[in-house]
């Protein structure tokens, strides 16, 4: 029983393989987490960090709240199931499970108590005194399993263990870890090629591809809402049609225009309302992405409509309930996996067959829809920002009806253009009057839709779902404005970067040596930041020895960041040259360009030419700029 915690971690490889990007992660006690993707996508790398068989380049593990990066995998605490059982071939069952009890020294009668039940619990009591070859796949794995589940571990990692089964058995068996979970209560981590299996036993799902997570979700919400096309495409079977097309706002409807064809569907706008306007333009491609269930044969009378097209069929599945129909939207071969086939649910079994011209109706209240360059969801869960009209007049900025004085440092010349205010710059300590008319908890986060002046707006991060009206303010650092495509206000950077490296230097220091101190020279590490050094505590030198290896630690570009925050001006420390006071009204803020870096930092005091930065050592992260690995 414990929860994992997965922050930054990376895995290279020796060749240059990187197998694992930036993964994070807070695994919950008794979760049951899946990693899932296709072949080489990192899974079993990652799946391997956490058991301790492989070594972790960068970022911080930790079970149970302990940093185990360094820790044996005998320490850890896990027991880990493979696809290919690893049972001794000469033992038998008995001993098998045993064996790991045995090693740690525990009383004979223990040791047989514990065997016996974990037995029980997975149905192989009677083959306690067989060996592994007179058994089946399945009941090896089973045995597999009992070794794992009597060292009662705090987390549990399988690799494709039933990949080895009969599709039969392996339903059977993916019932029976299910259980096992949750008589067992302990923290499961299971990876997997099949999206299948996936959605049936995990309380969460990590979907992976070449090395990066693309979406951490429940089934049910990777299924609903998928981020991209590549996990829309991977989760649900069978596979999700993909259509290229566009989208044009007409009044308040969005017309979604099949590519090639006069197919032209029409839906109300307030299904797009979380879409970037600019992309309801007619021109912007996108994927248009319908589920087989989502696509109907039009019922006798309703063959004409806003959402019904002609397809002609190319085969069927009948899986006896239901009939897969696969067809083409251009009259093409439906065989081919391509941007015009449509594979349609239909139930029963049913006369309709290759080569017969069709009519479908879409459900597009399910309809999902991708950024062609992106692959992103234009309709995200969490949008990112709110995109708005706006004016800037007489130092005003005007947008939904509402006029704000802008401090000096955006002031601009009169324009009109857009706005993109950030979900997160809308506050909730404001003298802005708005009415709360929806709140949706996504992933812990509070979504909350406001009506301003009659236009919709989305915050989050606040706990209004109370509230009918809120005081809302904007945080006019983050927002950015517009106008014929060129930034008339950009939004302030929250981070700073310092180039620097890593460096040893000797320094004269006073060491206790049998009782009395004496002058030595020892050796300090640290990073030089410009001609400057910052000294790095044991646990920082530790990490980026870890991550580069000695002889890289003092070659690599290395890249410090700070927030804007955590850095303020004090008498030594980076030089560097103020460029501009950037005054926001209640707060104030320095340009400076500290040895090529720009850098921005809050102060509350005037300051001109020359002066000295010293970034808060506690907060930096160091990123190597080669790899692009971020070490702390
Ligand atoms: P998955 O489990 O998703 O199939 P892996 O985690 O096994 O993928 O592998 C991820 C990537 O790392 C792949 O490109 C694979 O070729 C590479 N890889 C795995 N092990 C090694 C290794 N020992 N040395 C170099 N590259 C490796």
């Amino acid at each position: 029983m414990a929860n994992v915690s997965l922050k930054h971690i990376y895995k290279v490889y020796p060749n240059g393989t990187k197998a694992v990007n930036d993964f994070n992660m807070e695994i919950e006690d008794k979760e049951f987490i899946v990693f899932v993707g296709p072949s080489g996508c990192g899974k079993s790398t990652t799946l391997r960090m956490i058991a301790g068989l492989e070594d972790i380049s960068a970022g911080e593990l930790k079970i149970d709240g302990l940093v185990v990066n360094d820790m044996e995998p005998k320490d850890r605490d896990i027991a880990m199931v493979f696809q290919n059982y690893a049972l001794y071939p000469h033992m038998t069952v008995y001993e098998n499970i045993a064996f790991g009890l045995r090693l740690r020294k525990l009383p004979k009668d223990e040791i047989h108590n514990k065997v016996v039940e974990a037995a029980e619990i997975l149905g192989i009591t009677e083959y306690l005194n067989k060996k592994p070859k007179e058994m089946s796949g399945g009941q090896r794995q089973r045995v597999a399993l009992g070794r794992a589940i009597v060292r009662e571990p705090k987390v549990m990692l399988l690799d494709e263990p039933l990949s080895n089964l009969d599709a039969k058995l392996r339903t059977q068996m993916r019932a029976e870890i299910a259980k096992l979970h949750k008589k067992l209560e302990t923290t499961f981590i299971y990876v997997t090629h099949d999206q299948i299996e996936a959605m049936t036993m995990g309380t969460r799902i990590v979907v992976m591809k070449d090395g990066y997570v693309q979406q951490i979700d429940t089934p049910k919400n990777l299924y609903n809402y998928p981020a991209n096309k590549f996990v829309a495409g991977f989760i649900g079977t069978p596979q999700m049609s993909f259509f290229e097309g566009t989208l044009k706002k007409d009044g308040e409807s969005v017309i979604i225009k099949f590519d090639n064809s006069d197919e032209e569907i029409r839906v109300p706008y307030s299904k797009l309302y979380k879409a970037n306007p600019s992309g309801l333009d007619g021109k912007t491609k996108v994927y248009i992405g319908l589920r087989a269930e989502d696509v109907s044969i039009a019922e006798k009378g309703k063959e004409s409509g806003d959402a019904v097209i002609k397809v002609t069929v190319s085969h069927k599945e009948e899986l006896g309930s239901e009939t897969l129909i696969y067809g083409d939207i251009y009259g093409g071969d439906g065989s081919d996996e391509g941007l015009s086939r449509i594979i349609i649910k239909a139930n029963g079994i049913n006369d309709i067959s290759a080569g017969d011209v069709i009519k479908v109706a879409l459900n597009f209240e399910r309809v999902h829809l991708f950024d062609k360059q992106t692959e992103q969801s234009v309709l995200p869960r969490i949008p990112e920002y709110n995109y708005l009209d706006c004016e800037i007049k007489d130092g005003k900025l005007k947008f939904l009806g509402v006029d704000i004085d802008l401090p000096e440092a955006l002031k601009t010349a009169d324009v009109k253009g857009d706005l993109l205010l950030p979900v997160n710059a809308v506050t909730f300590n404001g003298d802005l009057k708005a009415d709360v008319v929806s709140c949706e908890k996504i992933n812990g986060i509070n979504l909350i839709g406001l009506k301003l002046n009659g236009k919709r707006l989305y915050a989050v991060e606040c706990d209004a779902a109370e509230l009918k009206t809120a005081n809302i303010g904007i945080d006019l650092k983050k927002i950015t404005v517009t106008a014929d495509g060129v930034n008339v206000i950009s939004p302030l950077p929250e981070t700073n970067g310092f180039d620097c490296r890593f460096v040893k230097r000797k320094e004269k220091a006073q060491v206790e040596i049998n009782g009395k101190l004496k002058n030595r020279k020892i050796i300090r590490f640290g990073f030089d930041v410009a001609g400057t050094f910052f000294n790095a505590s044991d646990e920082i030198a530790q990490k980026i020895f870890s991550a580069l290896g000695v002889k890289n630690a003092f070659t690599s570009q290395l890249k410090m960041e700070c927030g804007i925050y955590d850095v303020a001006v004090s008498d030594s420390g980076i030089e560097a040259n103020v460029e501009e006071t950037l005054d926001y009204g209640a707060d104030k803020f320095l340009k400076c360009d500290a040895g090529g870096n720009t850098v921005y930092l809050k102060s509350d005091k005037e300051c001109a030419g020359k002066i000295y930065l010293q970034p808060d050592l506690e907060k930096i992260g160091i990123i190597e700029k080669e790899r692009d690995i971020k070490i702390i």
